[in-house]
């Protein structure tokens, strides 16, 4: 099937920044064919839908590279608390709780909410009933990378049943719904990892070729204790366990130096920067704009509603981009077309996944959204770039595609019932506090 927007405003986040201001996409089944300005060259076949874009922006799908979608539920349970604190006497009580019904309407309801604001791809890192996690992502018609997060301060036997069950997910799901769902393996964080653990699940990892994942670096006092502890700081410990040997996505890197960056670049690690969420827990700002310029990829993440507290991708660019002219004193640190960069191509490149997504080029796999054009804090309507990162939201979103197959329609998901979903969220959370 053929469909044809046109007369559009189309964003493509590609290599040169391309932006049509009176542009078409051309979809062929569930890829990009053409793209470009006026209308197409190749008169499509009969059967070839055409949408009149009235202005409005088509851009990428967003790619959110750090979550926990079943502490969804979570959202507004804790505020003011420091990471150490908010972990151990807020989250970690309640995530006991979680019964796996719970976790299903969760994960739906964040899924509900990402697509809902232009998120198309995420990385769910937990460690509760990621098959069905897995299950819904299928059936929601979502993109996702899904990992099995490993504590590993327990004894030898738990320590091989918990790596067992994330090869056993990994396996079992990598390549699956149509390519749509890939894995990766992660150790939760050199903190609650030993370091002979760490390298036995990095070592697992390259043998299935998969990626990997973790949270490092997030607070200084985290960084303190990994010195006082193994005689390093984060980056080196991990590096000396071989976790920087294959494909590497780390999250947080807030408090990393010089040199620390270097070896990140070195050995083309890629970093989910997570700014709200660092922002709330009190734990710093990651210097991106030093990343970028050292060519390191930096992408974006939420991390989990419970410290952000929602999952709009966008919001997030905008803080991302200001926080960096703010803390270096420059407007050119971090740019309109990089900061689109950092939730789409980027995201795509942390990912594994820029050979299929991350901006709208022919042949690539057509994951793109369509957001409002004609808003009052969108006017005057030139300048829709400027507009994207600098004054939209999530709420601009009015139509999302993945694949070619629209899963949102006029701001409603198409295989998600959001009011059920919603209702069992809220019985699932009361039971929980009760
Ligand atoms: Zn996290």
């Amino acid at each position: 099937m053929d469909k044809v927007f046109y007369n559009g405003v189309i964003i493509t986040a590609d290599e040169e920044d391309h932006v049509y201001s009176s542009g078409y996409v051309h979809v062929k089944d569930d890829h990009f064919f053409e793209v470009g300005d006026g209308f197409p060259h190749h008169i499509p076949s009969q059967d070839t839908e055409f949408y009149n874009l009235n202005g409005k922006w088509l851009v990428p799908g967003l790619i959110n590279t750090h979550g926990h979608t079943p502490m969804t539920l979570l959202r507004g349970h804790s505020d003011d608390l420091p990471l150490q604190r908010w972990l151990k006497e807020k989250m970690w009580p309640m995530e006991q709780k979680l019964t796996r019904e719970a976790v299903i309407a969760s994960s739906k309801l964040a899924m509900v909410e990402m697509l809902k604001s232009g998120t198309t791809t995420f990385l769910d890192m937990y460690h509760l009933y990621l098959d069905d996690i897995a299950n819904i992502v299928d059936e929601a018609g979502m993109r996702a990378v899904i990992t099995r997060g490993i504590i590993g301060l327990c004894s030898r036997e738990e320590q091989k049943a918990k790596l067992d069950e994330a090869l056993s997910i990994a396996r079992n799901w990598h390549g699956k719904g149509e390519g749509r769902i890939t894995a990766m393996l992660s150790p939760h964080s050199p903190y609650l990892c030993p370091p002979d653990f760490i390298a036995e699940i990095a070592h697992e990892a390259r043998g299935l070729g998969l990626p990997v994942h973790t949270h490092m670096s997030e607070t200084a006092h985290e960084v303190e204790e990994n010195v006082k502890k193994y005689g390093k700081r984060p980056v080196e410990h991990l590096w000396s366990t071989g976790f920087f040997d294959g494909s590497a996505l780390v999250a947080h890197a807030v408090h990393v130096n010089d040199e620390e960056l270097d070896i990140l670049a070195q050995h083309r690690v890629a970093v989910s920067h997570n700014p709200m969420s660092n922002l709330k827990l009190g734990s710093g700002v990651a210097p991106i704009k030093t990343m970028l310029n050292k060519g390191i990829t930096v992408s974006i993440g939420t991390d989990s509603v419970a410290s952000n507290n929602n999952l709009d991708l966008i919001q997030e660019m905008r803080t991302a981009v200001l926080l960096q002219k703010g803390i270096n004193q420059d407007a050119t640190a971090v740019t309109t077309a990089e900061g689109i960069k950092l939730i789409t191509a980027n995201g795509a490149k942390a990912l594994g996944l820029n050979e299929k997504v991350g901006s709208i080029k022919a042949t690539k796999e057509a994951d793109f959204i369509i957001l409002e054009a004609h808003a009052a804090h969108l006017q005057p309507e030139i300048n829709a770039s400027s507009h994207f990162v600098y004054s939209a939201s999530g709420q601009d979103v009015l139509d999302v595609y993945v694949k070619g197959k629209q899963l949102v329609k006029n701001k409603q998901c198409l295989l998600l019932d959001e009011e059920k979903i919603a209702f069992q969220c809220n019985q699932f959370y009361q039971k929980m506090i009760m």
